[in-house]
């Protein structure tokens, strides 16, 4: 098990959500601070709703309060049981270890289950009967175009329903017969009756029932009407007794609503309230789940998980541990106004946690022969290398150093560039926890393809050796050719050329052509123990994890979850 980032000593971060929140601890408004997180599942969670889960649990764990995981499940065409159990599964791991303790579950039913706003589908019926029952709410049989030809536009008022004016009597038997089935999809809905001349849209009588004769995930058959978001949420939010009750920008209009809703029918309890801070745009990602569902549809991506993907679920398969998002989270801060995070704000929180935790370990990707002739083939001089340098006490591990060793490619020039200080002819580099070595001959094939380099060892370069201190400018990374052992590694870079994919609307035009390359690496033979939340620095070439979905035994694959540098931020974009 990879040990994390001590967080819990580091400070509360600050932000004008936790001000509100610390206010009305000081006032002892509420008995236990209780927020929510409400996805719907209609796809994976990705980057930004991590954003969210952070800020919800982060809020519930500072303040000794709870944060329910909530299925905002009142589209029944759209969801699926395979969405809930996956949202359920990146809540549970983003968390673990740092706020599980505040995690609301349902108490009742099966256990480990979260919330459903579908299970307060029978109270949500009973809610909208009162507001039918206080002239607060009618039915009304304007088909879907002509509601909105009603609801007029922001600088132009709408009209009035001509059923606005129905009796109570026959709106409650119009809304009974709409529930018990007696109409077809659309031919009528249930709306407040709030002010059609209303500057905020949302308030021009919105729908709060539609029909639909569609099965749902949850709930079956049981139902042929479905509450719309702004009835189901904010009652939802008063029905688990939410105290805040914190969502992105846009929803900032529809607050009058959440509020109307919630004070036209009075009551008993304490209300919630909305709060709204800006969403996560980040560089070079697509943040939206019916632009991520194209990119799996289009099989642009493997999946879901695609380890390119920003997904939560495609974020971890690609090795980057919960604390990081975590830090993420902490470092990009919660504000009121839209903007665009540098992705390298990102990149920069998964290299300081790997750095503090990975194990290092020795492996070439791109791997060329290096004959030591002056080594015994049946022989190995046993080396010592660092787990991690990181850790209080770093461990030691054996290596061992052979006759034949691989290096990588890239670390020899034949016709070496000015200040290239790895191998060449003739040339001598330092073999990470070996020794130094010289090479002295480089053997082609017939084309003049180099195929194998030859070389000596010298031992006195050894740790302990009288000759450990003689200096040579370049040290580079080695595996042992006898007992290395073979892995497919994945080597992923961005999946979006552009720092603002969809700035055009046509972000599938922007994909990188080269965001993933496959290798066959030698590695050294500790990883054959790899465990599947181990995390990996191969020294020089970056972090890597095993990719548990697709390794067998005898057959390992790996993910590199980021390089050691940013190679971005000189390198040209792929063309
Ligand atoms: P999408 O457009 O990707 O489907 P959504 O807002 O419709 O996003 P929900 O499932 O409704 O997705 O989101 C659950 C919660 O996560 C909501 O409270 C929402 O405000 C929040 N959220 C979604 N996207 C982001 C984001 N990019 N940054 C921060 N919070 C987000
Ligand atoms: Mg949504």
């Amino acid at each position: 098990m990879t040990v994390e980032h001590p967080e819990a000593a580091a400070p509360a971060p600050a932000d004008f959500i936790r001000d509100i929140v610390a206010q009305h601890v000081a006032e002892k408004r509420y008995a236990k601070i209780v927020t929510r997180f409400p996805p719907e599942p209609n796809g994976y969670l990705h980057i930004g709703h991590a954003k969210s889960i952070c800020l919800n649990f982060g809020i519930a764990r500072e303040n000794h309060g709870q944060c329910n995981l909530r299925m905002d499940d009142t589209n029944p065409t759209k969801e699926e049981i395979e969405y809930v159990r996956s949202i359920t599964a990146d809540v549970q791991w983003l968390i673990a270890g740092w706020a599980d303790d505040c995690l609301g579950f349902k108490t009742s039913g099966a256990a480990g289950e979260p919330y459903f706003a579908s299970d307060y589908f029978g109270p949500l019926y009973d809610f909208a009967v009162s507001l039918v029952q206080k002239g607060q709410a009618y039915v009304c049989d304007l088909s879907p175009k002509y509601t909105e030809a009603y609801r007029g536009a922001p600088d132009r008022p709408g009209r009035d329903s001509p059923f606005r004016t129905r009796s109570v009597a026959e709106n409650l038997d119009l809304f009974a017969r709409m529930k018990a089935g007696e109409f077809p999809d659309g031919a009528r809905s249930l709306r407040a009756k709030i002010d059609m001349a209303s500057p905020n849209m949302w308030l021009r009588d919105p729908l709060l029932y539609r029909i639909r004769h569609a099965a749902h995930h949850h709930t079956g058959d049981a139902w042929c009407i479905y509450p719309l978001y702004d009835f189901a949420h904010c009652l939802s939010d008063y029905l688990e007794g939410i105290t805040h009750s914190i969502c992105t920008l846009e929803f900032v209009d529809h607050r009058p609503l959440y509020d109307w809703i919630l004070e036209s029918l009075a009551l008993p309890r304490a209300l919630p309230h909305q709060y709204e801070f800006a969403k996560l745009n980040l560089g070079y990602t697509i943040v939206s789940k019916r632009k991520l569902l194209q990119l799996v549809q289009e099989k642009v991506v493997q999946g879901w998980d695609d380890p390119r993907m920003p997904t939560i679920a495609g974020l971890r398969r690609r090795g980057v541990p919960a604390a990081a998002l975590r830090q993420f989270a902490y470092n990009i801060g919660v504000t009121k106004f839209d903007s665009l995070t540098d992705v390298a704000v990102l990149e920069h929180a998964i290299r300081e946690q790997l750095n503090q935790t990975a194990q290092r370990r020795l492996g070439v990707l791109k791997p060329i022969k290096l004959v030591l002739t002056n080594l015994p083939a049946d022989e190995a001089v046993m080396c010592q290398a660092t787990n991690n340098p990181q850790d209080e006490a770093p461990t030691l591990r054996p290596v061992a150093l052979t006759r034949e060793v691989y290096i990588e490619a890239d670390d020899f020039a034949e016709v070496p560039p000015p200040k290239f200080f790895r191998l060449k002819p003739g040339g001598e580099v330092r073999l990470k926890y070996a020794c130094i070595i010289k090479c002295d001959e480089v053997i082609k094939d017939a084309t003049g393809r180099i195929i194998e380099l030859r070389g000596t060892a010298d031992l006195t370069t050894r740790t302990g050796g009288p000759n450990v201190d003689r200096k040579v400018k370049g040290t580079i990374h080695w595996v042992s050719a006898t007992r290395c052992i073979e892995a497919e590694v994945r080597l992923y870079d961005r999946l979006f050329t552009a720092a603002e994919p969809d700035a055009d609307g046509e972000f599938l035009k922007h994909v990188n052509p080269r965001s993933l390359e496959v290798v066959t690496a030698k590695l050294e033979p500790a990883l054959r123990e790899a465990q599947p939340d181990g995390r990996y620095q191969f020294e020089r070439l970056g972090y890597f994890t095993l990719d548990a979905k697709d390794s067998q035994a005898g057959r390992l694959v790996f993910n590199r979850t980021i390089s050691l540098k940013d190679t971005w931020a000189k390198a040209p974009a792929p063309k």
